[in-house]
Formats: C-alpha cells, sequence, structure tokens
C-alpha cells in the first residue's frame, strides 16, 4: 500500500498535489511519502511479532538523510556497504548499535571506521577480510562484533544483475567456509563472533529461495552450537520484492514473517532484517514533464525531461515502472515509446506502453521509483542532480536540492597548461 492516489482528479502524496510540488521544484525530481515509509517500516517490523527484530533498512536503496531521519524515528536500524553510508545512518539518528555493516570491498579505513563507531555488527564475506578486520581490531585495541556472510548456493531474485547467492557470486563463503572462520573468529580475542548473515537477491518474488537460505543458516547454528560455540544472532538480509506492474504481488511481509517464524521455530536467536526496496520502492516516484511527443511511423515517442540518468533502473535492469498522468486522463490509451533526452538508445523507460494521450507539457510521475533511483542519479549529459522532496501530511520540503551546473563547473579547473 501507498499514499499516492488521484483525488479529484489530481494525482496526490498524501494531501498534496504531486503537480504543485512539480511546479514548485521544477523537474524531475523525485518525491518521497513519509505515510508510505512509515507504514512499510511498521508493516515490517510487526510483522514479526512477538519476536523482536532489528529491522535495518538497506540504505543503499534510498540513502537521502530525511529519508533515513524518517525511519529512523520509527526505530529502524541501518543496513550500510559503505563509511558513507554508515556517516549518512549516524547523520540521520540512527545509533551505532543499530547498524550493520556489509560488502565485499570494505577497505582497511573503513573497517576500522566501523570499529571505532562500535556499529551493532561487521559481515565479513571472506577469509581475507576476516583477517584485515582482526588485524584492525587488534591495532584499535578493541573487539569487533563479527557476523559471517555465507553464500548458500540459491538463486533469487529479479534479475542476474541484483541475484547474489550462488556460489559463483562475488557474495559470502561457503557454508563450510563459514564454520571454520567462525571457529577463527572465536579463537581471536579482537573479534566477537555474534552470528550469520545472508543476503541472497533482491526483487525477490518467491519464499522458496528465502526458505532454503534460511534452512542453511538453521543447519549452521545448530552444527556451530554443538561444537560449544554461542550464536546468538541471524541476519536475514533484505530482498523481499515490490510490485513494479499488474503481475503477481510478491508475498506480503507477513508471509515471510510467517516463514521465518516456521523455519527458525525453537531455536534461541535474535534477527535482523536488511529490506531495502520493500520499505522504500512504493515510497517514491520521479516527477517529470512530457518536452514534446515525436511522432513516427510505429508509433509515438514521448520526449521526457527525465532521463536515465536520473533513474536508470529500466536502462540497467530493463526494469518496469508504471506511468501516471498528474492529471486524470480517461479513454482509449495510445502505444508510445517513453524516452528521456540522453543520447544512448537505452535512456528509454518504455516500449509500446498504452498511456492515455498526452501533449507537451504535460507532467506524469513514475511509480515505485522510492528506491535505488536518485541513488544512482549522475549529472551524466551535463544535467543537474535530481533533487528530491519529502512530503509528510500536506506538507512538503526539498530534501536535496537541485546540484545546479554551476556547482558541479565549481569542482572542476583546468590545469595549469591550459590557463
Ligand atoms: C542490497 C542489499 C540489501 C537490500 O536489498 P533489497 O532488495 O533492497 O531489500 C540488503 N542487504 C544487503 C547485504 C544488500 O547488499
Amino acid at each position: 500500500m501507498n499514499h499516492f492516489e488521484y483525488r479529484g482528479g489530481a494525482f496526490c502524496c498524501e494531501d498534496v498535489k504531486l503537480a504543485d510540488i512539480a511546479d514548485a521544484v521544477g523537474t524531475p525530481a523525485y518525491v518521497y511519502s513519509t505515510a508510505t515509509l512509515e507504514r512499510h517500516y511498521k508493516v515490517f517490523k510487526e510483522a514479526f511479532a512477538p519476536r523482536d527484530v532489528l529491522v535495518a533498512f538497506a540504505v543503499k536503496a534510498n540513502a537521502n538523510v530525511a529519508v533515513l531521519a524518517t525511519l529512523a524515528r520509527q526505530g529502524a536500524g541501518a543496513d550500510t556497504v559503505s563509511q558513507g553510508e554508515i556517516e549518512r545512518a549516524l547523520r540521520a539518528g540512527v545509533p551505532a548499535e543499530r547498524i550493520i555493516f556489509s560488502g565485499v570491498g570494505k577497505t582497511e579505513a573503513e573497517l576500522a571506521f566501523a570499529v571505532r563507531t562500535g556499529v551493532h555488527q561487521i559481515n565479513v564475506e571472506s577469509t581475507a577480510e576476516l583477517d584485515m578486520l582482526a588485524d584492525v581490531a587488534k591495532q584499535l585495541g578493541a573487539t569487533a562484533n563479527v557476523a559471517i556472510r555465507v553464500n548458500p548456493d540459491v538463486g533469487a531474485g529479479g534479475h542476474d544483475k541484483i541475484s547474489t547467492g550462488k556460489s559463483d557470486a562475488k557474495f559470502g563463503v561457503s557454508p563450510d567456509m563459514a564454520i571454520q572462520l567462525y571457529k577463527r573468529a572465536a579463537a581471536d580475542a579482537h573479534l566477537a563472533p555474534r552470528g550469520l548473515a545472508v543476503h541472497i537477491g533482491s526483487q525477490i518474488k518467491d519464499l522458496a529461495p528465502l526458505e532454503a537460505a534460511f534452512r542453511v543458516l538453521r543447519g549452521l547454528v545448530e552444527r556451530l552450537r554443538r561444537d560449544g560455540l554461542t550464536v546468538e544472532r541471524l541476519d536475514l538480509g533484505g530482498g523481499l520484492g515490490v510490485p513494479y506492474f499488474n503481475e503477481p504481488d510478491p508475498p506480503a511481509p507477513a508471509e515471510y514473517a510467517a516463514m521465518v517464524n516456521r523455519v527458525l521455530e525453537g531455536l534461541d536467536i535474535s534477527i535482523a532484517c536488511e529490506p531495502g526496496r520493500m520499505i522504500a520502492g512504493n515510497a517514491g516516484v520521479l516527477l517529470s514533464r512530457v518536452i514534446r511527443i515525436q511522432e513516427r511511423a510505429a508509433r509515438p515517442i514521448i520526449v521526457l525531461d527525465a532521463g536515465m540518468n536520473d533513474l536508470i533502473r529500466p536502462a540497467i535492469y530493463d526494469a518496469y515502472h508504471g506511468i501516471k498522468p498528474l492529471v486524470e486522463r480517461k479513454g482509449p490509451g495510445v502505444d508510445y515509446d517513453v524516452v528521456g533526452p540522453i543520447c544512448e538508445t537505452g535512456d528509454t523507460f518504455a516500449r509500446k506502453r498504452s498511456l492515455p494521450p498526452l501533449e507537451a507539457g504535460d507532467l506524469v510521475a513514475f511509480m515505485t521509483a522510492g528506491a535505488y533511483g536518485a541513488v544512482m542519479a549522475s549529472t551524466y549529459n551535463a544535467r543537474d542532480l535530481v533533487p528530491e522532496v519529502l512530503v509528510a501530511g500536506d506538507k512538503f520540503q526539498i530534501v536535496r536540492r537541485r546540484w545546479t551546473l554551476e556547482e558541479q563547473l565549481a569542482l572542476e579547473s583546468l590545469p595549469d597548461w591550459l590557463r
């Protein structure tokens, strides 16, 4: 469920007409709904009750500090994959003890930062990383909270580029290796192994692969405990899909939580989850204006002022985003190709999409753009970095202003020999 709907023919976010935001802020612009973010967090968290789960929002899905602060106020933690994301989470008010540090490429400096910050846990992805972390913690005279990321050899996810759980993916270690690393960590005075982690992919629409992965984790916990080791926590990762179009809905949080509770029944252990898309996807739209309609033999092309630099998912994942006119239109649809202004054929949002007849100057919203949208935006083609707006009830405010060409140019300079 989200808080974007037509009211009296005007497409609204909560109690604000999106056209008013487009007029005030210009287009393209991302708009997020506070009520939707809060609702998704609560629904996810409460689905596990009475079990208490650390819901660590995956910052890489939407790193805007205002979005993170909205979730932090609700009690959310943060799953992070760089020092920058840890700093964003801290700045947004997420306490260090609710921050998880994941990722295959953590540098020595980043590990040191995370240990000094005292994060909830560092999810270690390889033997080499465990050794580096042990050194770092020793130098700091500290003890690092560690979870071992297991690669359960289960494939899942909406696209090859977002599947992470097969054994040939770059993420995590095999179950047997996880046991070895856990024991190695337990024997190190500067490492405190707390548990195991998995994350098998994104935009997952079927519970079976997740269940298979969690069963692997359960088996490993039981093995480690039989060997006399303490295992306090499991980190189940993220990955739950969201509906992008008219296909069967992905599993609801309640079904997901029921499956988790079933798989882990009788196992005394605390749980963290790292949803990103599920929390933020439906909480955001990208507003854009039609520059012109280009007539063509095959079918007309809608040229928008948003491009792949603003929303890259269709270009790199063949992703589908619903497109809604901000003024409700009735009547038979027209098949359009919908493109942006960037000089790349990949800058195509949709082919042969049936939409109400549109004209130059009309405003549209790309739906389900709150996750992996603004975070992947760039200034390609010397365009302004897209702004972000947060709505709460009848209020809205810019939470990342447009980054103008002047500001981009201020970072650049001519070398001596060209002056
Ligand atoms: C990307 C990622 C997530 C979030 O995935 P979603 O599909 O957005 O829920 C969680 N954990 C890790 C380790 C990730 O890399």
